[in-house]
């Protein structure tokens, strides 16, 4: 059934809360703020909207979804990840992400049905996160962060929290840290916070900032 439409605006809030939510971050105005781009008193206006509608409640216990922002999220991410893969061969890999915000608020349940069966039911985005209800299948990837020196992984996933910067997104494409891409670890300088890895005939090195947002297979 088609719940009420939410407006785009509403829509992201979710998915982000959502995606906060599911790995136990606090869900905190401030973070809101810095990931949307806007400032902290419009995160506080637009949570008691969202509050007043009943999707989330804000209390001293933080701010959380309810069941019915749960389900209007996993709507959003579902239909967000099934429109980047609708894109995946007309656009950029790191340029998937923000048009498909701004389209996936256009799709219907019955476009939404016949993207996931077009596209044979895919349990990640084309970044290789989980589509809600498919978290089991990245659950054995790790935080590259985790990794030791001199280990070889296959990259298989950038978090959707690292998608929401475009610089970040076309910095790892360009360097290929893609999903199914291999890699080796080669220095890891924790006085510097930096993990530096050979990919693909030439070296890369990543802040811990933004390599603990991305996820590898070790290869035994
Ligand atoms: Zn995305
Ligand atoms: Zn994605």
């Amino acid at each position: 059934m088609e719940a009420l439409k939410l407006s785009p605006t509403v829509e992201n809030y979710l998915s982000l809360i959502y995606v906060l939510e599911r790995d136990d971050e606090p869900i905190v105005g401030a973070r809101l703020a810095e990931l949307i781009g806007v400032t902290h008193p419009t995160v506080t206006n637009t949570l008691k909207r969202i509050s007043r509608d009943g999707f989330i409640t804000m209390d001293k216990s933080g701010t959380h979804l309810t069941e019915a922002g749960w389900q209007a999220a996993r709507t959003v991410m579902r239909r967000h990840m099934l429109t980047e893969w609708m894109m995946v061969r007309m656009l950029p890999w790191s340029k998937l992400h923000l048009e498909a915000h701004n389209l996936e608020h256009a799709i219907s349940a019955e476009a939404e049905a016949a993207l996931l069966e077009q596209l044979g039911h895919p349990q990640t985005c084309p970044h290789g996160n989980p589509l809600p209800g498919s978290e089991a299948a990245v659950a054995s990837w790790v935080r590259l962060t985790q990794i030791p020196p001199d280990a070889k992984v296959i990259i298989r996933r950038v978090h959707e929290l690292a998608e929401e910067n475009p610089q970040t997104m076309a910095f790892l494409e360009e360097k290929r840290i893609m999903p199914g891409v291999q890699a080796t670890v080669v220095e890891i300088l924790e006085f510097n916070e930096t993990t530096t890895l050979h990919v693909e005939q030439h070296s890369v090195t990543l802040g811990f900032a933004v390599a603990r947002y991305i996820f590898v297979e070790q290869q035994i």
